[in-house]
């Protein structure tokens, strides 16, 4: 049986969800020990068991310990069986982390599958539900599967309480190569807003107007009037000839509005200046798609805590080979392949 250390690499949620993932796709046991131990609030929070069970309906899994702030669990999968599901956080936890455990394994199953997934869709920390649709989704279809996400109630933190839908219809991943970006087509900032003062989605346009130099026409206010609480995050949206990245900002009780823009608009600096496709967020999220594919190569920012988590957690289930290059101090290139007998 595989035992991984859960504290190693970034030791939070991630290397157990990218276990998770693995585990169901290759139909490998493991038992992973001090789960987020590195964490303020060690072992399995709701969001990381919701992930834990819903990895265990899809495949018929045997678990142990599996209980809310466990530090240890073993998971033994069975075979993934595609169907309709519901998952659902039962907290403002991340709805979409969720949905990256059990996804993989749904888009190799031998037949669709639809998802209901209920918690947060919008939360700090997490890939947002718009990063989800317009960022990560449309490189997983062109990679072969066909996935669709519809997002029926939004979930921001604390509140929670948001839905979405997703459709899978499988096929298996083909090789991706993104090196170039290309030249900037569209750029798009929205502040989305629920039970928040108008002037305060208002303030955060300005500002990213002012910082990036984006025009009026390149910024709009979104506003949700059925949410279960209230709810304020800046979506910035860079979409390139080959590839959209998305970078997000969460409003906060003190936080200016300004603050929380100035933030993210440095952060779509960076990655423009860059002159790569692909940010540090969809970074650690495309290396697992690549290795499952078994192929592939893209460029990217300097690796984080997060990339090398990913490789580390792939090397107990995978017999796949990175290449990591720094090309430059702000250009990291990543290539893919079999490992050689
Ligand atoms: P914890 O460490 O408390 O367990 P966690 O379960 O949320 O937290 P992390 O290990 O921090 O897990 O992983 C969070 C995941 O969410 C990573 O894959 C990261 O790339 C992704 N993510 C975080 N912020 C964003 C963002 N703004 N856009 C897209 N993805 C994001």
């Amino acid at each position: 049986m595989i035992r991984i250390d859960g504290s190693s690499g970034e030791g939070g949620g991630q290397v157990l969800r990218t276990a998770l993932a693995l585990a169901l796709v290759t139909g490998t046991p493991f038992q992973m020990v001090k789960i987020r131990a590195g964490r303020s609030k060690p072992g399995l929070l709701r969001q990381h068991l919701t992930a834990v069970k819903a990895a265990a309906a899809v495949s018929g899994a045997e678990l142990e310990g599996s209980h809310l702030n466990s530090q240890e669990l073993t998971f033994r999968p069975g075979r993934v069986t595609p169907g309709d599901y519901h998952f659902a956080v039962g907290t403002a936890g991340s709805a979409t982390l969720v949905l990256q455990t059990v996804l993989p394994a749904l888009l190799d199953a031998s037949a669709p599958s639809t998802l209901k997934l209920e918690g947060g869709t919008h939360n700090p920390a997490a890939p947002p539900f718009d990063f989800l649709v317009k960022s990560y989704l449309p490189l997983v279809r062109r990679m072969g599967p066909g996935v669709e996400a519809t997002l029926e109630r939004p979930g921001f933190f604390p509140a929670g309480g948001g839905r979405f839908r997703v459709n899978v219809r499988p096929a298996p991943l083909q090789p991706l190569h993104l090196m170039e970006r290309g030249a900037v087509v569209r750029r798009q900032a929205t502040a989305m807003i629920s039970q928040v003062p108008f002037n305060v989605a208002k303030r955060e346009l300005e500002m990213v107007g002012r910082v990036l130099d984006w025009g009026e026409e390149e910024r709009r206010v979104e506003e949700f009037k059925h949410s279960s609480g209230p709810g304020n995050v800046l979506s910035l949206e860079v979409e390139s000839e080959h590839v959209t990245e998305v970078f997000t900002g969460f409003g906060e009780r003190g936080v200016p509005a300004e603050s929380i823009a100035v933030e993210v608009a440095k952060e779509v600096q960076v990655y423009l200046h860059a002159g790569v496709p692909v940010g540090p967020h969809l970074c650690d999220q495309l290396l697992l798609l690549l290795a499952l594919a078994r192929e592939g190569s893209f460029r990217t920012v300097p690796f984080e805590g997060h990339a090398h988590t990913q490789l580390k957690t792939f090397a107990h289930f995978l017999d796949v080979r990175f290449d990591v290059k720094e090309v430059s101090s702000l250009v990291t290139e990543v290539r893919v392949g079999r490992v050689s007998t």
